[in-house]
């Protein structure tokens, strides 16, 4: 058997911490898991966050406009009918802030930060076979030792600078929206320029074009949008929310995105085309991601789609005066969802302003930055400031930046070297007693995320309790089990139209180099969370549950 502790893992200075479990990451994931396990399983547990607060992607996504896109009474924990009574939400949808001062309302109320250690980094995590521990190693040198891991780490949380030559010698400021400067950044007077119009860009535009002298976005891949139609809540719906807490949750645990919303039942395609046209308009002055539930087939099937795709790209042209901006806003190359689909507050009608100008970088790529600014092959345009809102290396990089190591020294990025592969998301073979929240092949980001985390956070500490309760040390999954789950992944991705869009996120196409696999489990959340409970009640069945060792 392999020694794990190898340079990387060897603890730098004093004594290792023992803990029952480590939790990495404090934002939605990881501090509900740090409560199922310290309050509810009495474990000795403690967080490692990187950043300087709860929040996660959150605390790190400060950008102008940053905003969530699920409707705010479907965004919070739902574990606790106490805390659903004593927090009220004030718009429509959460913005950054609001959030940020939820979680810390969140953390507070439960008393979480005393076993929060922020700041801290973890490096490296190598599992060790004879002590049946994993080693786990920060950016300050500390090491701690576990019996249980749970990595809580977000999908989105790390930001991808494209390599794009000549930045290191810009002489203005460049941001990536993921990674902003909590004071904020003074656009007045500034020629900005945006790369990047997915739902981040598309937010971040509207808000930067009201203070900047100029802003100048550079689209490479058109997006949809439909209007998120933001506003303040009415004391009434704040009443209806307050009153119906119980039912909008049992409402996010039926649907397949955890939204509160069900996707309609009638087809497209059997709709009248007057009726299916009063019907996208009436979704479209509602507003919001429940677009994409105004057709049962709109998901599965091209013709279906098409009916909404067309809909959205002539509202684009009727929004946007300027007919050469509109044709390059609207020459969409992607059915309509099979990207992640965004929702603005005046994100078209921002280029009818004087001071916004789109380039069409797929026409005239980016060939580099320069001192001044950017060029293209079409030209070069002079900036003072660059943002770049150009995602996220998803799902698998915040994973693949640690150094994890599994049995016999292996490491995770030897195993997902042709992309993740994993037992419902939750565990990796030959990671003993490593779980992942919302790791890939989980229906993560293709679900309302806090309905997807407690779900996660729930079924980890029942495991772990059943494990305490059976004498239980040492869980992972059976290769079998593995295979045929990544082959449930696969197939519930191919009856969608999501591998449609080849150069979304959700297949890595984003990443130079990164393998191209769809990561997320499309079947849906609904389905998901019963296959789970399946699993578990049949003796966590596709686990090897082993107790512990009879020393020599
Ligand atoms: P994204 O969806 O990956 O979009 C990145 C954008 O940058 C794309 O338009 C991409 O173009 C462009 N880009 C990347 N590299 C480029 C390059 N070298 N040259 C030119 N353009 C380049 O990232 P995101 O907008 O940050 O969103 C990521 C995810 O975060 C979302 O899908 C969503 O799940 C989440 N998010 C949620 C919210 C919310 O709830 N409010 C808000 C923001 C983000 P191509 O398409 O051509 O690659």
């Amino acid at each position: 058997m392999a020694d794990v502790t190898t340079d990387t893992a060897r603890p730098a200075s004093g004594d290792s911490q023992e803990l029952d479990a480590l939790v990495i990451g404090a934002g939605f994931g990881g501090m509900y898991q740090l409560l199922c396990l310290r309050d509810r399983l009495g474990l000795s547990v403690k967080a490692l966050e990187a950043g300087g607060g709860v929040g996660g992607t959150w605390y790190w996504n400060r950008y102008p406009g940053a905003r969530c896109d699920t409707e705010s009474h479907a965004y919070w924990y739902t574990f606790a009918p106490e805390l659903m009574r004593e927090w009220e939400w004030s718009e429509r949808y959460p913005g950054q802030a609001e959030i940020m001062r939820y979680l810390n309302f969140v953390a507070d109320r439960f008393d979480l930060k005393r076993d929060i250690q922020f700041n801290t980094r973890v490096t490296s995590a190598h599992y060790n076979e004879a002590t049946n521990r994993w080693l786990v190693c920060t950016e300050n040198g500390e090491t701690y030792t576990v019996k249980f891991l749970v990595t809580a780490v977000g999908c989105l949380s790390t930001a991808n600078v494209p390599n794009i030559p000549g930045l290191a010698d810009f002489k203005g400021d460049w941001y990536h929206t993921g990674e902003w400067p909590h004071e904020g950044v003074d656009f007045s007077g500034k020629r900005v320029g945006l790369i990047g119009t997915g739902s981040t860009g598309i937010q971040a535009a509207p808000v930067i074009a009201e203070t900047a002298k100029h802003l100048t976005v550079f689209q490479r891949t058109a997006n949809y949008s439909v209007p998120a139609r933001n506003a303040p809540l009415t004391d009434e719906f704040k009443r209806y929310i307050k009153d119906n807490a119980a039912e909008i949750r049992t409402a996010t645990h039926e649907t397949a995105n955890g939204h509160q919303f069900k996707i309609e039942d009638r087809l497209a395609l059997q709709t009248p085309a007057e009726e299916r046209e009063k019907i996208y308009q009436a979704a479209w002055e509602r507003g919001g991601l429940q677009f994409r539930a105004a057709f049962h087939d709109m998901m599965s099937s091209k013709e279906a789609n098409d009916t909404a795709a067309e809909f959205i790209k002539n509202k684009i042209r009727q929004i946007v005066k300027d007919p050469k901006t509109a044709a390059i806003l609207s020459d969409i190359d992607h059915p309509y969802a099979a990207k992640r689909p965004p929702i603005d507050s005046d994100y078209f009608e921002t280029f009818n302003r004087d001071n916004v100008t789109l380039v069409d970088v797929k026409a005239a790529p980016i060939q580099a930055i320069t001192q001044t600014g950017l060029r293209t092959t079409e030209g070069e345009y002079e900036l003072d400031i660059i943002v770049f809102a150009t995602g996220f290396d998803a799902m698998t990089g915040p994973m693949l930046r640690m150094d994890i190591r599994g049995t016999n020294g292996t490491p995770l990025s030897e195993v997902w070297a042709a992309g993740p592969v994993t037992y419902l998301g939750l565990q990796v073979g030959g990671f003993p007693n490593l779980f992942t929240v919302t790791g890939p092949g989980s229906p993560s980001v293709l679900c309302n995320m806090p309905v997807a985390i407690e779900q996660h956070a729930e079924w980890i500490s029942d495991c772990i309790a059943h494990m305490r309760t059976n004498g239980i040390d040492r869980i992972e999954p059976r290769p079998e089990a593995v295979t045929n789950w990544v082959q449930q992944v696969n197939e519930a991705a191919a009856a969608t139209l999501l591998p449609m869009a080849t150069h979304s996120w959700y297949l890595g196409a984003n990443v130079p180099g990164k393998p191209r696999v769809f990561m997320p489990y499309a079947g849906g959340m609904a389905r998901y969370r019963g296959i789970c409970a399946d699993v578990a009640a049949h003796g966590y069945e596709g686990f090897v549950l082993s107790p512990a060792k009879v020393p020599a």
